[in-house]
């Protein structure tokens, strides 16, 4: 089973006993992250640790029989594409960590509903369906820390820092010793240098762009004064001094900024805020809805709503 598995997962060497893990073709496009294996070091580590390695469990198998035995995962914070899979490192005897209070996310699809404020808009028949398509399943048991709290496994120290713009209780790792900083979801997604991604994600309420602007700053200041290496949920490993991954999540905002005020441009000055969002979500100006199926378009025109308020609540377009 392992050699076939290993053919889905791209293992890139972040130092010479960290690794950056990647699964090729998830079932949904929510469904894993990257994620890093800290493998063991004397006088450091005894076991493996995993970081945010959401991946199906096939490859969390093949990984624990190369590379364990495990002894702890630590996730980042709640959302789909680093909950769904978590359930296979637990079963395979890991302890799991998890931000407060995300990580009641891992222990139930429920939780994961009403955290986000999805019941405000909704129904949870719609976030059930969500879950059966990225594959969520649940943990039994889930060790909660504060976001910001510095984590000691053995002799081995992972610092968190809460980057709450994405979501309340999201984290990034500064692993001091290694000089690694793993800014996790904050929206740096070019999977190489010549591929263009998404950027930030910031569709749910709590989410904002204020402090997803200084979440940015910070996290470029921490990378050139404590890090060699940055990785991320979903890119590929950028080298100090590269500023890249900060000027990419910069110009993402400001360019969907462009794409609102455009939009507002277009429209009757006179009308309401409501109907003025109304009328910007039928433009498709953030997801393309029209071009999806099912439950999707109702799903995206959610996230999209939380786009397109926060940008018209900053547009100078009135
Ligand atoms: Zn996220």
């Amino acid at each position: 089973m392992s050699d076939s598995s290993f053919k889905n997962l791209q293992i890139s060497n972040v130092t010479k006993d960290i690794l950056l893990i990647h699964q090729f073709k998830p079932p949904f496009y929510f469904s894993c992250c990257d994620g890093l294996l800290i493998l063991p070091q004397k006088g450091r580590n005894s076991q493996t640790i995993v970081l945010d390695l959401n991946i199906e469990p096939e490859y969390a198998q093949a990984i624990n029989k190369k590379y364990g035995p495990i002894s702890d995962y630590v996730n980042t914070h709640g959302h789909m594409d680093h909950v769904a899979h978590v359930h296979a490192w637990e079963q395979l005897g890991v302890k799991i960590h998890a931000p407060f209070p995300e990580s009641n996310n891992l222990l139930n699809l429920r939780n994961f509903y009403e955290i986000f404020g999805w019941n405000e808009g909704v129904d949870f028949l719609l976030v059930e369906k969500f879950g059966e398509i990225n594959k969520y399943k649940a943990c039994n048991e889930v060790t909660a820390f504060e976001p910001g709290a510095t984590l000691q496994f053995e002799d081995f120290t992972c610092e968190t820092i809460n980057f709450k713009g994405h979501s309340r209780s999201h984290v990034g790792f500064l692993l001091p010793s290694e000089e690694v900083f793993h800014i996790s979801c904050l929206g740096f997604d070019q999977v190489n240098p010549e591929k263009d991604g998404f950027g930030p994600w910031y569709g749910f309420k709590q989410c904002s762009i204020d402090q997803y602007l200084e979440d940015i700053s910070l996290a470029e200041l921490i990378f050139l004064e404590k890090a060699k290496l940055l990785t991320s949920s979903h890119s590929y490993i950028v080298k100090n001094p590269d500023i890249t991954p900060f000027e990419y999540m910069r110009e993402k905002i400001k360019k969907n900024q462009e794409l609102v005020d455009q939009g507002l441009k277009s429209l009757n000055q006179n009308l309401e805020v409501e109907m003025k969002i109304k009328n910007l979500l039928e433009m498709d100006i953030i997801f393309p809805k029209r071009k999806m199926k099912g439950f999707l378009p109702e799903l995206y025109n959610f996230w999209e709503k939380g786009f397109i308020e926060k940008h018209v609540q900053r547009s100078r377009i009135k």
